[in-house]
């Protein structure tokens, strides 16, 4: 293998985990960076709400970060509307996101990465082995098809819910997943909105909808089995309650994951790391993910760029505020999502906003 073939370390995903640990590691190492988007065309863009809530908006500010305006969408948003279709029940809450174009967000995260970083996009991670006390990266160029294999001393797992690293070394690690699936529409609401909706007849994870540049996307976490007719289903539910859908623009899926217990983190081990959603980082009662991202990379730049010994445990040990404010998710979750205490919950009006409904703004539940 020639010298230019090894590395420091290879970080496999340069989603806003990947993105941010290659920023913030010191220049001192060689680092290669894999990532399967492209910067133009029709290559893969993370299906995602786009919305930065304000605990990553706080991870943010804490790197001294602006937003530069076009990562931005129209309209900026106060409220989600929340749907409870079982109980036929609406209720708007305040909320301070960020409404944003997610491919644009990735694409500026990298655009800050210092040149010393070897970044290949367009390019897909195939293979992974453990040799000699370090690892094999076998990935292939997305437009040449060409396969190269480097090798590098730490492997980092940046590459989400789907991840190969993880896949690869810790198969028996079985988190709850659910196939995301979103689709695009043309918007022709009179009001565009943000909704969350929750309807436990086709799935027991939420689904929401969001206006983006004229555009309105809906989305949802189902369960595996049947879930496009799942999907399908939900979307007849809300067209009958006001929802305008029409002819979809795309249709985007993947697999989202959702901790069920404090155990289902991932925890790396001898020179594997597993940052953002691969760890399962990932809030199981709103399913926000890019603040767990951002922070678990913070998290683990300051331990391979203060170099001790067992960098694995100082990392896991340095994540346990993380890890223990993403169990609070999972007991808090009961509450969203077991119909009779959301019914509570909502019917309650307590944190809820007032709507004013006027002839242009009539009643949700009212007829189309
Ligand atoms: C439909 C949907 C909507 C969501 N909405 C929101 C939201 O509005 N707000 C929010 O905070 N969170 C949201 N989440 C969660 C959030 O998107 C993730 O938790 C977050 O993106 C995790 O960041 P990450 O960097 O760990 O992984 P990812 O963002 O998934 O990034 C992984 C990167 O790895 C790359 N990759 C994967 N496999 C390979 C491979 N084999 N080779 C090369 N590259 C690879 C991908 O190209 C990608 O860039 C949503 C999730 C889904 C599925």
């Amino acid at each position: 293998m020639k010298a230019k073939d090894l590395y420091d370390i290879a970080i496999i995903g340069t989603g806003p985990a990947g993105a941010t640990l290659a920023r913030l590691l010191y220049p001192k190492y060689n680092i290669i960076a894999i990532d399967k988007k492209t910067p133009h065309g029709d290559g893969f863009q993370k299906p995602c709400g786009g919305l930065i809530c304000t605990d990553a908006q706080k991870a943010l500010a804490s790197f001294d970060l602006t937003l530069p305006k076009d990562v931005l969408v129209d309209p900026q948003i106060f409220a989600v509307k929340t749907i409870d279709l079982k109980n036929k029940l609406i209720r708007h809450y305040q909320r301070f996101y960020i409404n944003m174009d997610r491919h644009k967000f990735d694409l500026w995260l990298e655009s800050l990465l210092p040149k010393t970083v070897e970044l290949h996009s367009n390019a897909v991670c195939t293979e992974l082995k453990r040799e000699n006390g370090g690892f094999l990266i076998s990935y292939q160029d997305l437009e040449t098809k060409q396969i190269r294999t480097v090798r590098a001393k730490f492997l980092v797992g940046a590459d989400g819910a789907n991840s190969i690293v993880r896949r690869t070394f810790y198969p028996e690690k079985k988190l709850r997943r659910y196939l995301s699936i979103q689709q695009w529409f043309p918007e022709t609401h009179r009001n565009p909105f943000y909704s969350c909706i929750f309807d436990p007849e086709t799935t027991d994870c939420c689904s929401w909808s969001i206006s983006k540049d004229h555009q309105f996307i809906f989305g949802g976490a189902f369960p595996l089995d049947h879930a496009r007719e799942r999907f399908e289903r939900q979307k007849a539910k809300l067209e009958e309650i006001g929802f305008r859908f029409g002819a979809p623009l795309k249709t985007e899926a993947c697999l989202v994951l959702r901790p069920a217990s404090f155990r289902d983190f991932c925890k790396g081990e001898k020179g594997i790391f597993l940052i953002g959603e691969a760890a399962g980082f990932i809030s199981a009662s709103s399913l926000e993910g890019i603040s767990s991202a951002i922070g678990s990379a913070k998290t683990l730049s300051g331990v391979l760029n203060h170099p001790r010994s067992n960098p694995n445990e100082r990392y896991w040990q340095k994540t346990l505020p993380l890890r223990l404010k993403l169990f609070t998710k999972v007991l808090k979750s009961p509450f969203l999502y077991r119909s009779f205490l959301r019914k509570l919950v909502m019917k309650s009006g307590i944190q809820s906003i007032k709507i004013t409904e006027t002839l242009a703004n009539p009643p949700f539940f009212a007829k189309k």
